[in-house]
């Protein structure tokens, strides 16, 4: 996974230039339930022994240590304390928040639930508090959460805000539906939350970016997004141009998303398609790197899961620069 994009490597292990203050660096990522993974997605093309724990959790930690993200946001995990322990020996800290009724735990070998969990650079950035969600749909709780962290850079004294979720999974227009609920829950949720402070917003969103939920994200009224791995080749001045034609700018950044985040072979056939979004606020943060996906002949014919890509979904890193903005209020 060593592709280049904008000049940043497939393993981002070089610091970005300039003042680090301001530059933060997420990784997005579904890791995969062990338990839904191993006895739930049928995989077919996936050998057994790839999906055991103990060769997953080395490639897991792996890929997420030699990015050196500043913040790391999971779904589908369901092997915290792990994490915890190996990432904490690494200055990381973290927060976990489970699904309120997970898949996993109607399988017997389970390891609890599954839910979204988000790291940070303890030497880097200092958690001022946070904030989790079961996101409502039509008010009713539904079993997809969501979990927003406000952090400070040590260096500079600013924040900025970080929420992750994990919504709905299947096809079918009832459910594309049910997740442009869950998409309007949330950005309630994190609006409240994070008020006029700079926002990372990612996740597994379940929906290519033609589902109603994208234009629910990037046609917002509470806030201006703008799609991280969309945008990356753009000039600022036409991500600014956002404001003029919501629709336009919708239907432009569609076109440039990646052609895939997810790959995978089930019983039923192959998938391949962009679920997995980092949004952000293009009028606080400039979006300066996107690490690329790992192209078809690379992943190999059995697709993912497999010995070397742990989840059949991959990492979005990004490199982002806090735009300068007023003076911390402390
Ligand atoms: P979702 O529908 O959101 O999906 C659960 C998991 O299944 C996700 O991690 C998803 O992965 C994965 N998935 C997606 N497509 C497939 C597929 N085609 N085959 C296999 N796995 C797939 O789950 P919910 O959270 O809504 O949970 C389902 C509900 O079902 C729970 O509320 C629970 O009560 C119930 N349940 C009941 C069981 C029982 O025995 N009674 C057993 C299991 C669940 P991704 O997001 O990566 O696509
Ligand atoms: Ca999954």
């Amino acid at each position: 996974r060593c592709l280049q994009l904008n000049s940043v490597s497939r393993v981002c292990s070089a610091p970005i230039e300039g003042d680090s203050s301001q530059n933060i660096r997420l990784l997005q990522w579904n890791i995969l339930s062990q338990t839904l993974g191993q006895h739930n997605d049928g995989f077919v093309r996936c050998p057994e022994e790839a999906l055991d724990w103990q060769h997953r959790k080395y490639l897991i930690v792996q890929e997420i240590l030699q990015n050196q993200p500043d913040v790391i946001c999971l779904q589908e995990v369901d092997h915290f304390k792990f994490l915890q322990t190996v990432l904490g020996s690494q200055n990381y800290a973290g927060i976990f928040f489970p699904k309120p009724d997970s898949p996993c735990l109607y399988i017997e070998q389970n390891n609890g639930p599954d839910g979204c969990a988000i790291f940070y650079k303890r030497d880097k950035l200092q958690l001022m508090g946070y904030d989790t969600r079961v996101l409502e749909v039509w008010r009713v709780q539904s079993n997809q959460v969501a979990i927003a962290a406000r952090l400070q850079l040590k260096a500079s004294g600013r924040e900025f805000c970080v929420c992750t979720t994990h919504l709905k999974a299947r096809h079918g227009a009832l459910l594309a539906k049910l997740r442009n609920e869950q998409g309007r829950d949330l950005m309630r949720f994190v609006k409240q939350f994070a008020g006029e402070t700079p926002l990372l917003l990612c996740g597994d969103f379940n929906a290519e970016p033609i589902e109603p939920i994208y234009a629910t994200i990037l046609g917002c009224d509470l806030f201006k997004l703008g799609s991280a791995y969309a945008d990356v080749k753009l000039e600022r001045e036409q991500i600014l141009q956002h404001s003029e034609d919501v629709n336009e700018f919708v239907s432009q950044s569609i076109k440039r998303e990646p052609p895939y985040t997810t790959w995978k072979i089930r019983e039923e056939g192959e998938e391949c398609h962009t679920i997995d979004y980092v949004f952000y606020t293009p009028d606080h943060l400039k979006i300066k790197n996107c690490l690329e996906f790992p192209a078809g002949e690379e992943i190999g014919k059995n697709r993912t899961p497999s010995y070397r890509y742990p989840s059949d979904h991959f990492s979005l890193v990004c490199d982002f620069e806090l735009l300068d903005g007023p003076p911390p209020t402390s």
